[in-house]
């Protein structure tokens, strides 16, 4: 049986632009970054050097780059760093973020004397700018942090205009872009934030490397102790290889952003119109089957059916692989605590995501089309 992967929102396949990056690093380049002699000096030019490619693209410093294990790590370093650092009392951040964000600023409250205050969204899941501003308007000084795309619904906050918000209160504000980098352009030189985060494996770039940007005002100690690298923001030796294949990966995917972009959307327009014309009675919660939502991201809500339960199983079982929540570190999905926020919650419907990227053919949706018709087949209204 042939596997039909659109879960791209929780990982993608390592392109083998990415893998050929990587591949000599990992066999032959061995030294310690932190090696005076000459194999270490080698690995240190290859960090530093996919630092500097990275920044280029993003248009920022250098040394605004701190090498991480991911997307989680990053998240969990620029709100520590807010609280510890820069002395922030309270989070303001929101209930439909990913747990990165939201189990961090609830650590945060824990150890720290921080608050934490949830901003709300509108219906269609757009955080209430207004409520923002009522927030900022008065209290201590405050980190807000909110992801630029949601990874279950794919709905888009305004980052400029909620960055012009928190820089007319007065607050710091970090942005989770792991779901954006690398498939929106993304120019520092023209954004003012504070930390935005960045995980290579949702790029096709290798699993358990990323960073956190940070504007160069911002001096921040590290969360990890030890070694003191990446300028004793991030303790522990480099993952070399990995930042190569990171750079990579966003190497690969700005050079040809547009083409494909273009081909994701037509890939989920394909879905979209397939969807509709076989299951009246679908919806997209999120509206992520507009095109002013995340382009590799659809999160759709099924009619009441008896195998609701069962869907994701079902379509394992067809050879389909998508997502009915984020995967948790079990394997096993846990209900959505998006969708609750975002109020698209329902019991009696299935809701799946089905995420795409640059890999996904025609024939990978129709195939998926027929495999969700034979599990959401037609059924007696009372067997609902
Ligand atoms: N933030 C968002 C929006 C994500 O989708 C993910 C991954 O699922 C993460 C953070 C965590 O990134 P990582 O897997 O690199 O730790």
């Amino acid at each position: 049986m042939r596997l039909i992967y659109l879960d791209n929102a929780a990982t993608t396949k390592l392109a083998q632009e990415v893998a050929d990056a990587m591949v000599p690093v990992l066999c032959e380049v061995y030294g310690n970054p932190s090696s005076s002699h000459a194999i270490g000096r080698k690995a240190k030019a290859l960090v530093e050097t996919s630092r500097r490619d990275i920044a280029k693209r993003l248009g920022c410093e250098p040394r605004s780059i701190i090498f991480t294990s991911g997307g989680t790590e990053a998240d969990n370093l620029a709100l520590r760093a807010a609280v510890k650092d820069l002395g922030c009392k309270r989070i303001v951040t929101s209930r439909a973020e990913h747990s990165a964000v939201i189990a961090s600023a609830e650590k945060m409250a824990d150890i720290f004397d921080v608050e934490v205050v949830y901003v709300n969204h509108h219906p269609d899941g757009m955080v209430d700018c207004e409520h923002l501003k009522e927030i900022l308007a008065s209290g201590p000084q405050t980190l807000v942090s909110l992801m630029h795309a949601n990874n279950e619904v794919g709905v888009i906050q305004p980052l400029e205009v909620i960055s012009n918000i928190c820089k007319e209160a007065g607050a710091f504000l970090h942005s989770d872009t792991v779901q954006t980098m690398g498939h929106y352009p993304i120019c520092l030189d023209a954004l003012d934030i504070d930390f935005l985060t960045c995980s290579a494996h949702k790029f096709h770039g290798p699993k358990g490397t990323g960073f956190l940007y940070t504007h160069p005002n911002n001096k921040i100690n590290s969360q990890i102790v030890g070694g003191g690298q990446e300028r004793g923001m991030r303790s522990g030796t480099e993952n070399l290889h990995g930042i190569v294949g990171l750079a990579a990966a966003i190497d690969l995917a700005y050079a040809d952003l547009e083409e494909h972009t273009s081909h994701v959307r037509a890939i989920k327009k394909r879905m979209v119109n397939g969807l509709l014309a076989k299951h009246p009675g679908v919806q997209f919660n999120g509206d992520s089957h507009l095109e002013s939502r995340l382009y590799t991201v659809l999160n759709v809500k099924f009619p009441p059916h008896p195998n609701s339960g069962m869907a994701l199983f079902l379509l394992d079982l067809e050879g389909i692989s998508c997502s009915g929540g984020s995967a948790c570190s079990s394997g096993a999905t846990t209900g959505s605590h998006v969708l609750k926020a975002l109020g698209y919650h329902d019991p009696k419907c299935a809701s799946l995501r089905f995420s795409f990227s640059r890999y996904t053919t025609e024939e990978d949706i129709d195939t998926a089309l027929e495999a969700i018709s034979r599990v959401f087949s037609p059924v007696e209204e009372d067997a609902v």
